[in-house]
């Protein structure tokens, strides 16, 4: 997709309430290797509202998917939460106890997962997979009940009820994904987590079913953090858009501006990289390696690569400051923007 295409795909921002349903403070994981601790998230903070959709960007490795499955607490060994807070309606979702996190997923904070097949459960048919869902949640009803509701579900999802005594392998990829959906939306959760929902779909479906995941997070009043690289999509889904860069946010901002008007250095290069039917010019890539996450470049992650490097950046690590109204940046050359 174009820049031009992707600017106009940019619609108004909708005038969010300034009530955050969702706030991360302070996230730390590491990874423990034989090599040494791999630090993939170092001191993530930033919040959602009520009702809006964040989109979180990054290369592979910048700890963006890391981030979204530990707010559900889905990583195991060898990841570790070292600290932060994971404030869902204020409650910290890392203090709770493994009861009452497993009660937490889908009726609190559900997952939309990257490849459907791996997610759902191959032998089983897709209307019981809904039903265990569901009943592990308390919900003791006869299964005829049970299955009038996952008949609402799946309609919401523009799934028939017949795919109910389908196993996953008989359904196409985007069948998959808005099963999923189904899934997350069950218990009407206030935040949903779409991990590249859509990485394994072609352009045409994968359009579908993000408008999907939109009207139906429309309707139950949701929160959406969609993880992704695709900056075309997150053009067309999101409100605001997190980068991510060396395990770490370097730039928080209304979609908008951020493709307007990029703040970060790295922002800004990653924003020009992308295709431009205007321009004749070669493709232009970010040069450079990613860090190494086992042993972090000091001060900016990002310093090895940026063309706009300071004596200090090298030294000092810069903290994510709102710069302006709704705009957070992490970069010394706002430092006296930062009251
Ligand atoms: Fe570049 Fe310095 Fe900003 Fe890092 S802090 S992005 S090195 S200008």
């Amino acid at each position: 997709m174009t820049v031009e295409a992707i600017s106009g795909n940019i619609k108004e921002q909708s005038s969010l309430g300034a009530n955050r349903v969702l706030e991360v403070k302070d996230l730390r994981i590491s990874y423990e290797t034989p090599r040494g601790l791999v630090r993939a998230v170092s001191g993530v903070s930033f919040f959602l509202k009520r009702g809006e959709r964040l989109g979180l960007v990054g290369e592979s490795g910048s700890g963006k998917s890391t981030t979204a499955l530990s707010l559900m607490r889905l990583l195991g060994p060898p990841a570790i939460i070292e600290g932060g807070q994971v404030l869902l309606e204020g409650k910290d979702l890392l203090k709770l106890s493994e009861e009452q996190m497993r009660r937490a997923r889908f009726a609190d904070i559900a997952l939309i997962p990257q490849g459907a097949m791996n997610s759902l459960n191959p032998v089983m048919k897709v209307g019981e997979q809904l039903r265990d869902t569901m009943r592990a949640h308390a919900f003791n009803e006869a299964q005829s009940a049970l299955n009038a509701r996952i008949e609402d579900v799946l309609d919401w999802v523009d799934l028939t009820s017949d795919i109910m005594d389908a196993y996953p392998h008989e359904l196409s990829g985007g069948m998959k994904q808005r099963v999923c959906i189904a899934m997350a939306i069950l218990l009407r959760p206030k935040v949903i987590i779409a991990d590249e929902p859509t990485s394994a779909l072609d352009v045409v479906v994968q359009r579908q079913v993000m408008e999907t995941l939109r009207r139906v997070q429309n309707d139950i009043d949701a929160s959406v953090i969609l993880v992704g690289h695709d900056m075309g999509l997150m053009a067309q889904c999101v409100d605001r858009i997190g980068v991510m860069y060396g395990g770490k946010l370097v730039e928080v901002s209304p979609v908008r501006d951020i493709f307007k008007n990029p703040q970060h250095p790295y922002t800004q290069m990653l924003i020009a990289s992308l295709p431009n039917l205007e321009s004749k010019e070669v493709f232009q890539g970010i040069p450079g390696l990613t860090p190494s996450l086992l042993n972090p470049p000091s001060g900016c992650m990002f310093h090895p690569r940026c063309p706009q490097i300071m004596a200090h950046c090298e030294v000092d690590v810069p903290t994510l400051n709102e710069i302006k109204p709704d705009r957070w940046v992490a970069c010394h050359l706002y430092d006296d923007k930062v009251a």
